[in-house]
């Protein structure tokens, strides 16, 4: 991290949202550690106005200028807007920028963290997944820092301490299953989206919630760990394991098998991607608990009852532009089902007709440029889909 001094000066973009909140509880137990310098949200100026001030953050940005526009009395380190979003990230009294914001509104904001040199905890996946090698490559242009929150991901990063990467074998990501796992594809046609949203053992907000339904987050995760750990494809497994207390595993090549294990809850690896290689002291959150932690069962993906997650990884390994539709098709997709605009299991049709419809299109070289009209032409596409559906 590139702070002199000993405390670490704290960006978090959508502190309202679910990883945003997680965040704020971890940072105000480590005054001596952690400083919050900006807090950004979309539209909900109400939580940001108490939370700035419970947190003394010096600049709060509200992203939609709509909602900035109408801001009355607009507190003095307040700006609005996409562009003062991106400030915020490139401001030299910010070393670590915390991505919480949700769908590929957080690519631009990751690549321009990392050019700027910040170490970036990066909760918004959809980054990784739209422009994978734009994020690695601001990386090594910036010589900025990129460490996940996502606990899948953190759990792989702990568990690499075991061994050297190039002892690295394989990949086991766990997937909880979601609220329907065990469920047969004729019984997911009824379910709604309040059936969706109960996640069984994370409390998330909506979009993840539903990406988890689907499992079409287990494929963004794949992708996600494909482009931060270098590791093809076909080395990197998915296990359902409904307990989420295992949060991942890595296999070396003697067949060691390491897991990184506790109760679910995102504070844990929220307070890694910020204290990472180091481990701070905190013995707030639940102890573990072994005995009542069992057992710990594991099961295959079902794939005929969720399709999104091949969709997804045939997306991921087929490379290019292809990620980036899935995602914005993903995008979509979850917005509509969300709106009863469609069932559930037309999500994973409209996003395979997009990939299918879409993909090899353009054999530039992938630009900035690039993904964004391809993330536009996916979301025109799925949008004219559901149109079609509707009638
Ligand atoms: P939420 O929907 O709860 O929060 C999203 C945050 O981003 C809110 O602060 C929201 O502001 C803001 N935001 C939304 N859209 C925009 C936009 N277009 N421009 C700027 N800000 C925006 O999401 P989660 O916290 O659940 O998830 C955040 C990310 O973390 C996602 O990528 C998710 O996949 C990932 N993640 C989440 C986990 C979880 O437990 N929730 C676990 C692992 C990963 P406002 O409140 O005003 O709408």
């Amino acid at each position: 991290m590139s702070n002199s001094s000993a405390v670490t000066r704290i960006a978090i973009l959508g502190s309202t949202g679910s990883v945003g909140r997680s965040t704020l509880e971890v940072v105000s137990r480590h005054p001596e550690r952690f400083q919050v310098r900006a807090l950004t949200a979309n539209r909900s100026v109400d939580l940001l106005r108490e939370q700035a001030g419970r947190h003394g953050a010096r600049s709060v940005v509200v992203a939609d200028p709509e909602s900035f526009r109408t801001l009355d009395p607009r507190p003095s380190g307040w700006n609005g807007g996409r562009e003062a979003l991106l400030e915020i990230v490139r401001d030299p009294d910010i070393d670590v920028v915390v991505n919480a914001l949700v769908g590929f509104a957080g690519l631009e904001p990751t690549l321009e963290a990392l050019r700027a040199g910040k170490r970036v905890a990066l909760a918004n996946k959809e980054s990784l997944v739209a422009g994978g090698d734009l994020v690695m490559a601001a990386r090594e242009e910036g010589g900025g820092e990129l460490v996940p929150v996502d606990s899948e991901h953190s759990a792989i990063l702990q568990c690499m301490n075991g061994g050297e990467r190039r002892t690295v074998s394989r990949l086991l990501l766990t997937a909880s299953g979601g609220p329907f796992r065990g469920w047969d594809a004729s019984r997911l046609g009824s379910v709604r989206p309040g059936d969706a949203l109960k996640h069984p053992t994370w409390s998330m907000g909506a979009k993840i919630s539903i990406d988890s339904a689907t499992l079409a987050n287990k494929a963004l995760e794949v992708i996600e760990a494909h482009v931060l750990y270098r590791i093809p494809y076909e080395s990197i497994d998915v296990v359902v394991h409904p307990q989420s207390v295992i949060h991942s595993m890595v296999e070396f090549i003697d067949g060691s098998v390491m897991a990184q294990m506790g109760f679910p809850t995102m504070e844990l690896p929220i307070l890694y991607a910020l204290s990472f290689p180091e481990r701070l002291d905190d013995r707030s959150l639940r102890t573990f608990d072994a005995v009542r932690s069992s057992p710990l069962t594991f099961e295959s993906i079902d794939h005929a009852a969720f399709p999104m997650f091949g969709v997804g990884t045939d997306a991921g390994r087929k490379g290019g532009l292809a990620p980036a539709i899935f995602n914005a098709a993903n995008e979509i997709a979850v917005e509509a089902f969300l709106t009863e605009r469609i069932g559930f299991p037309a999500m994973a049709e409209a996003v395979h007709d997009a990939i299918e419809g879409l993909v090899g299109t353009s054999d530039d070289p992938i630009s900035l440029v690039g993904v964004q009209e391809s993330d536009r032409e996916a979301r025109r596409f799925v949008h004219d889909w559901i149109s079609r559906h509707d009638s």
